[in-house]
């Protein structure tokens, strides 16, 4: 059979390193971000310590980790992911993940999660789609890391749509919609989403697992919008 050379997922250039999906001068010239707090991913005045809106009310999660801001090309990928499997994009996108996450890791305030879970998708919007654009980051994540990737993490409720409601309904909205079947006491896990925008889901999510003796919490997404 012929092997096709991987080519970059921007400039269509053949790639030295096929498993990268970006080559370095591509690399190099996505949009960069400004300073964020390392535990809610807002912009703020330093990478290092939580922000003044963390001090006053953290949220129960210990650090979000995001790739960059919700615009071109980060948006457009993310929308991609939900409408085609294509394996490069993917691989691509959960290794810009893994890159944001070791920068942060490298600075030796996080633990090494030993589990990963995807945000799940209520069965019916899952069974719609054909699958969980977040289970096709974790898979090649969950591998490079060793870690282990759970699935016992379950949307019971699809509610009414997030981004019609109020922050204090949103909250309502999802209260009791995640059901956990799964042992989490002691695991440091990674929480996988495609898009975090007022954090509601992931809040809900985390205070779940924390409820049940997990030991930490991080938040991993593509795009955190600022
Ligand atoms: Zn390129
Ligand atoms: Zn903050």
């Amino acid at each position: 059979m012929l092997s096709m050379p991987a080519l970059c997922w921007l400039c269509r250039l053949p790639l030295r390193m096929t498993q990268h999906g970006l080559c370095s001068p591509c690399l190099r010239q996505l949009p960069a971000l400004p300073l964020l707090c390392p535990r809610c991913g807002l912009p703020a005045g330093n990478v290092r310590h939580p922000c003044g809106r963390c001090l006053q009310k953290p949220p129960p999660w210990q650090a979000l980790i995001c790739v960059n801001s919700y615009r071109p090309p980060f948006s457009l990928w993310v929308n991609q992911l939900k409408f085609s499997r294509v394996t490069a994009l993917r691989v691509m996108l959960a290794r810009l993940l893994l890159l944001s996450w070791q920068n942060v890791y490298r600075r030796g305030d996080l633990p090494r999660p030993d589990l990963l879970l995807s945000v799940p998708l209520h069965r019916r919007r899952r069974w719609q789609r054909g699958y969980n654009q977040t289970d096709l980051l974790a898979a090649p994540l969950a591998h490079w890391l060793g870690c282990e990737w759970g699935t016992g993490l379950h949307r019971q409720r699809q509610g009414a749509l997030q981004h019609q409601l109020s922050a204090r309904q949103r909250r309502s909205n999802l209260r009791g919609a995640f059901r956990l079947e799964m042992a989490v006491r002691g695991r440091h896990i990674a929480l996988l989403d495609d898009v975090v925008t007022t954090g509601s889901t992931s809040e809900e999510i985390s205070r779940l697992l924390l409820a049940q003796g997990a030991a930490s919490v991080q938040i991993w997404c593509l795009c955190r919008t600022l």
